[in-house]
């Protein structure tokens, strides 16, 4: 069911569990500020989620709550993950699914990447 994106944090999310290593995921990159890992449902050749360390549910919360130094860190770590994965060169397609419209899943920010063919027109049309 999607996510209303309005709520309050629930620290019994999947990437909370993922972040406090309670399962597991297939970790791409760590960092201070972010975790990069493999969606575990691709739509793409290359299918990475990055999620910010900090408790925020979505783009409009974490851009709104996050420090500067969150906020910073998140983005170059959405951009190092995908350089380190030779995606730059080819191309990439970063998508932030937020609240039911948007049909977000887990309520934790992330930033899927996608890349590895075209990957065809910006949205489902009709
Ligand atoms: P969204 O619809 O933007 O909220 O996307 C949620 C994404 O999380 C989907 O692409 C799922 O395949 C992915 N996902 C759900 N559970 C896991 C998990 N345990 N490990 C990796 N990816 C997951």
């Amino acid at each position: 069911m999607a996510v209303d994106a309005t709520k309050p944090y629930d620290d019994q999310n999947i990437f909370a569990k993922i972040l406090r290593g309670e399962i597991p995921s297939k970790t791409v990159y760590e960092d201070e500020w972010a975790l990069a890992f493999y969606d575990i449902n691709p739509q793409a050749p290359q299918h990475i989620l990055v999620i910010p360390k900090g408790a925020y549910v979505s783009w409009d919360d974490f851009s709104a709550n996050g420090s500067d130094a969150e906020i910073a860190g998140f983005v170059r770590a959405v951009g190092h993950v995908a350089r380190e994965a030779g995606m730059v060169e080819p191309g990439y397609r970063l998508l932030a699914n937020i609240g039911q419209d948007a049909h977000q899943e887990v309520p934790h920010l992330h930033v899927h990447i996608f890349a590895g063919k075209p990957l065809g027109p910006m949205l489902m049309r009709g």
